[in-house]
């Protein structure tokens, strides 16, 4: 079979750690079984355009692998016009909104994730992140750096996650566990909105109350993080209307999606202080642009801004089991076994999940 891998170059980084699995000079760790079972492994960062090697060897791949950190966006019209022979779409991590799963579906084309491998990755991130944002993190240490000492120009706008009320759009996998790590803060109250709710065990356990309507969620949040995947009930969902429902000065989180929030409208909204921050490692085409709003965005005390490259899910931690997942989905393809259900996306046809927003 032809095998082709699209991940991010490591350079430098990923020749003194050979951690880094999901570079191309790593190549997830397993060309040489893949060579050892006969296999054709094909491994390219580069994916932009008709000319990429990505484009150039997608006719007469069977198998294409990618990741969501330096997405081949596989489009509807790559799959029905160019992907001849691909039958297998496989994401070496979480979220697959990077393949257009509705052509997949009308080609049959089974799409592939690694669930859950990286969850805990993102969920840490998340807090940390939201302390971020709430305590004014990223403005104070500018000012250590810069040999600056003004404690009130940061103090004025630093408060403690203790007391608030934070809320989660989405309450899967990621979801519940920054919800059950933002508990023993004693935040106010923790809400949830989700159209799959929470058996009513795990959303007792967690201690999270559903709010079912989606303006009405917001506007009790203190703080918001964005943890659904991307689909066409989620793309654009966070505009300049639905800002309007957030508290004023609200702090939103997003490691899920940056096409789930309108690019502009969250500039806006930080710079007019509509939103007291804004912080996530995705961004709504990645690598993002040099000139993205999102990279210097402030708000109007010059703050409020955690934004980073997308590696919350790919820690070294998180490598190791997206690779030895991938491996694992690889082997059970080869060898018709069935694949774990919660890995899989679409196949034969259709969707197998109820998370990107096939719920009815
Ligand atoms: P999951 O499938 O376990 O949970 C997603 C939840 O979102 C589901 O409960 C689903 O019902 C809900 N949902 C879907 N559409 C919704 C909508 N319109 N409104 C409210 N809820 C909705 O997925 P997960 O493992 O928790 O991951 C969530 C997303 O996080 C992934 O799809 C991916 O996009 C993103 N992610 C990012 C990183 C990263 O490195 N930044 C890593 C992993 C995952």
């Amino acid at each position: 079979m032809k095998i082709l891998c699209v991940l991010y170059k490591g350079g430098k980084s990923a020749l003194q750690e050979p951690r880094l699995l999901s570079t191309v000079e790593n190549s997830l760790g397993i060309g040489p079984w893949l060579k050892s079972l006969g296999h054709e492994y094909i491994v390219t960062d580069d994916k932009e355009g008709p000319n990429s090697v990505f484009q150039r060897e997608l006719p007469d791949t069977d198998v294409l692998i990618t990741t969501p950190f330096h997405p081949a966006y596989l489009t509807g019209d790559l799959i029905r016009n160019k992907a001849k022979k691909l039958k297998l779409a496989l994401t070496a991590g979480v979220g697959s909104d990077h393949v257009d799963l509705t052509a997949a579906n009308e080609k049959k084309i089974s799409v592939f994730e690694v669930t859950g491998s990286n969850v805990t990755s993102v969920a840490e991130h998340v807090v940390m992140e939201m302390l971020n944002l709430v305590r004014n993190f990223v403005a104070a240490h500018e000012m250590s750096e810069r040999g600056d000492w003004d404690v009130s120009a940061i103090a004025r706008n630093a408060y403690d996650i203790e007391g608030k009320t934070i809320g989660t759009l989405g309450a899967g996998r990621i979801g519940r566990l920054v919800l059950s790590r933002l508990r023993p803060f004693n935040p106010k109250e923790l809400l949830y909105y989700d159209y799959n709710p929470l058996p009513d065990d795990i959303a007792t356990e967690l201690g999270a109350r559903h709010v079912p309507d989606l303006p009405e969620f917001l506007g009790q949040c203190d703080v918001v993080t964005v943890n659904a995947p991307l689909h066409d009930g989620t793309r654009g969902l966070i505009n300049g209307a639905l800002l309007q429902h957030f508290k004023k000065g609200a702090w939103l989180v997003n490691t899920a999606r940056g096409a789930i929030c309108d690019r502009i409208s969250i500039a806006e909204a930080l710079e007019s202080g509509q939103l007291n921050g804004y912080a996530g490692d995705v961004w709504d085409v990645q690598p993002a642009p040099k000139d993205h709003p999102w990279r210097t965005m402030k708000n109007p005390l010059g703050g409020g801004n955690a934004m980073t490259p997308h590696y919350s899910g790919t820690t070294l931690d998180a490598q190791k089991r997206y690779a030895d997942g991938t491996r694992d989905i690889l082997e059970r393809w080869f060898q018709g076994e069935a694949q774990v259900p919660a890995n899989v996306i679409v196949s034969d046809g259709q969707y197998a999940t109820k998370s990107y927003g096939k719920h009815k």
